[in-house]
């Protein structure tokens, strides 16, 4: 028998039972034991789809009230002492405040799962940070799934990951010569305690092997896995995200019984593992996609496993390539998806289905699944083929742009002369990012517009009142480059979207993003084009209010994929482009209107770096070229603004460059103007604005902080290329504090200016 296991699955419920009910716990309106009720219910849901599917060992351990990161910190102990919890009796609302504060301590940091967008709570690293392990939680619901009748196996990040996860709090040398011996011993302990408990086998993740973690990490892997192996449980060691191929070595040596590989992400390391890893162990291939949301290709992956099936027997093992955390839950929910687009699909429950399609396969040859592999070739043939997926045009459109077409027509010297010959502005120039406080009125608004309640009309009229409010606003400040401020738009990818061919939309199909929050990703399933402007309007009648120039905003084709699911047909790089085109039309259709400043926002242009530093370039290649076809065409006297929120640069400085945006704004008040330095010292060539206050707390700066700020800028930059602006949109801030703390912008600019 080739064994089907999953490492997770979604845990916030189909229609997100676990969010409302966590929330109504802290709200205090459900108590502990209602809230665990509905957690156990989840589970117990879970398992039985699982079972259903045809599952040989089911996950334990996946769930989680908030992060399962930060359940194994509890499990050993790991608690930042400055909470002063014991770690011994440490309750559920303990368990929270480490998540999000208390009155005394603030939240433990978090930070986005490698290139997911989960986040899970940073460990925080002392020198004298104590290990201890506390296993309850976990045997509590080892024992719940195996009163229910199931064969388990529970999965832990393991313990190298762990660590390097984590962030040093302070100074203290080698995590892994200071940490690892106190960890250790407790993570053994904690398995021990499993296999007392009767667990057979254990899956250790370790995707630190998928990245480039460095050779102090990968030389610890013999030492650590000899320890863990001797505690008597069977251990399969999970990686995905990237290929581990480089490490076959390695992992081939380690005494563990088993290894999980992501060959969605890395096809090719599949033939490697075939031939090298010892067919005494354990190979478990992952071909069904957890991160995605399109239907698998049963046939081809049969096809491919069958010869490994040979070398492997029963070793063979086979999984989702990840978690299935990351993907929506159940696609039988979705009642308004096009039931053509809907066929392309697989949400968790459907990739279930279709491994154990696999496994029976396996075990009793294609014909005895015949009746499912023709549903799955027939939506193949249909996705290969559908028009609502393949634009000729859109195709022709991309395959025939000329050689350059993704450059401006004069390099960025002559273009700031025309832009400036215009525009007229003052020495360091202000503006903001785009957003202005998204209010309770406003979102009340659309949620009564979206249900019917508010007509068309009236919709209009409360948006641009909303606009008109916020350009007098700007106008009082005197801010140079005013904007409209984004009333209209819900969020900066999804208001797109919906607006673009070859998106669509989901329902329920909502992911965790962190603890509580979830976020429903839209779907790109086919070639992106533009049917009608999008912007045009409302930039139009900002403008029509103020005689400044106003500053048009658009999100750019990196971000615009970076946060939807993403057709797997055709090359990312495809897809990013046909975006461009798509934005590229908008700017075009803005610049005739009459707004000739547009900014082009790239939050995600760092998130959506592959993990493996070796394909860095080829990423940041063409997804520089597709910034850069959004403008394709403009005008020299037409200003580009591109954004992008708090990241590392430095490594990617010529990259960013290479996008040559007139102006780039960037986030730099909370690392006191330390990045803004590294664009100084290489000698970034255009404009630039770096952010001199922090907009993620209401607190009004003192004017002495953005006067510190700007003058640390001013050191760094060439005057006369330095903008002055907040550190990203204002969306989430309140009127009042945003009106002080542009004034407070807007005052230390002006006395500056006096100096020059
Ligand atoms: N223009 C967007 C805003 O101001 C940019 C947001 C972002 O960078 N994440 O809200
Ligand atoms: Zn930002």
């Amino acid at each position: 028998m080739n064994t089907f296991h999953l490492s997770g699955y979604p845990r916030v419920g189909a229609k997100r039972e676990l969010k409302f009910a966590v929330e109504a716990f802290w709200k205090g309106a459900k108590s502990e034991a209602e809230l665990q009720e509905v957690a156990a219910e989840i589970r117990r849901l879970n398992w039985a789809t699982q079972k259903a599917a045809g599952a040989d060992l089911l996950p334990v351990g996946d769930f989680s009230f908030y992060d399962h990161v930060l359940d194994l910190l509890c499990a050993v102990g790991a608690i930042p002492k400055r909470f002063g919890f014991d770690p011994a009796n440490l309750t559920l609302e303990q368990y929270f405040q480490l998540g999000r504060g208390n009155a005394t301590q603030f939240a433990m940091e978090m930070t986005k799962w490698f290139d997911t967008n989960y986040h899970y709570i940073v460990p925080e690293w002392y020198a004298n940070t104590e290990f201890s392990a506390h296993s309850a939680r976990l045997i509590a619901q080892i024992k719940e799934a195996k009163a229910q009748g199931y064969d388990i196996k529970p999965t832990l990040v393991g313990p190298l990951t762990l660590l390097w996860l984590g962030k040093k709090k302070e100074e203290f040398g080698c995590t892994i010569k200071t940490l690892l011996p106190k960890l250790l011993p407790v993570y053994a302990q904690l398995l021990r305690e499993l296999a007392a408990e009767g667990v057979d086998w254990i899956q250790i993740d370790e995707p630190i092997l998928a990245v480039d973690a460095g050779e102090a990490w990968t030389n610890a892997f013999p030492e650590v896995y000899q320890e863990l192996t001797n505690t008597g449980v069977r251990i399969i060691i999970g990686t995905y995200f990237a290929g581990v191929g480089e490490h076959v070595k390695l992992l081939s040596s380690l005494p563990v019984h088993g290894v999980h590989i992501d060959c969605v992400r890395d096809y090719p390391q599949l033939e490697t593992f075939a031939d090298h890893y010892p067919s005494s162990k354990v190979l478990s291939i992952g071909l069904v996609d957890g991160r995605n949301v399109w239907k698998a290709n049963l046939t081809k992956i049969i096809d491919t496993l069958q010869p490994v099936k040979e070398i492997f027997g029963n070793n063979l093992w086979i999984a989702p390539s990840c978690s299935l955390l990351h993907s929506p839950q159940d696609l039988a929910v979705e009642e308004k998806l096009d039931p053509e687009i809907k066929n392309w699909m697989a949400f968790a429950a459907q990739k279930l289905v279709e491994l154990g399609i696999i496994k029976q396969a396996l075990e009793h040859g294609k014909d005895s699944v015949q009746a499912a592999l023709k549903v799955s070739d027939e939506a193949a043939a249909d996705r290969a083929t559908n028009k609502k997926i393949h634009n000729a045009a859109v195709q022709a459109r991309l395959e025939s742009l000329p050689a350059g077409a993704d450059q401006r027509k004069s390099p960025f010297a002559t273009r700031i002369k025309a832009q400036q010959e215009w525009m007229k502005l003052p020495i360091l120039p202000t503006t903001t990012i785009g957003s202005f406080p998204q209010t309770a009125e406003i979102r009340a608004a659309r949620a009564a517009f979206k249900k019917g309640e508010l007509s068309a009309a009236d919709y209009d009229a409360a948006m641009k009142k909303e606009i008109a409010y916020c350009v007098e606003i700007q106008e009082k400040l005197q801010l140079d480059v005013p904007v409209h401020g984004e009333a209209e738009r819900n969020d900066m990818v999804e208001y797109f979207g919906e607006q673009l061919a070859g998106y669509c939309f989901t329902q329920f199909g909502w992911v965790q993003s962190y603890g509580s929050r979830c976020v429903k990703p839209p779907i790109i399933f086919g070639d992106v084009s533009r049917p009608n402007p999008m912007t045009v309007y409302w930039s139009s009648y900002a403008q029509s209010l103020t005689k400044r120039p106003m500053k048009g905003m658009l999100t750019g084709p990196v971000t615009m994929f970076k946060w939807s699911f993403v057709r797997d047909d055709v090359p990312l790089s495809v897809v990013a482009k046909q975006i461009a085109l798509a934005l590229n039309d908008e700017v075009l259709d803005l610049e005739k209107a009459g707004i000739k400043v547009i900014q082009i926002d790239e939050p995600a242009i760092r998130e959506a770096m592959p993990l493996k530093k070796s394909q860095w370039n080829e990423y940041l290649d063409w997804a520089c070229e597709a910034f850069r076809l959004s403008s394709t065409g403009a005008e020299d006297s037409t200003q580009i603004h591109t954004h992008m929120c708090y990241s590392e640069f430095n490594d990617i400085l010529p990259a960013i460059a290479s996008m040559d945006a007139d102006v780039i704004t960037i986030e730099t008040s909370r690392s006191d103007m330390d990045l803004l330095t590294a664009f100084g010292e290489f000698k970034y060539p255009n404009d630039i604005g770096p952010g001199v206050y922090d907009i993620h707390s209401p607190r009004v700066p003192a004017e002495s902080e953005i006067e510190h700020l700007l003058r640390k800028a001013m050191n760094v930059v060439p005057v006369e290329r330095l903008w002055v602006n907040p550190d990203c949109g204002l969306k989430t801030r309140g009127w009042t504090e945003t009106i002080e703390q542009l004034e407070k912008m807007m005052s230390v600019t002006q006395k500056l200016r006096t100096e020059l």
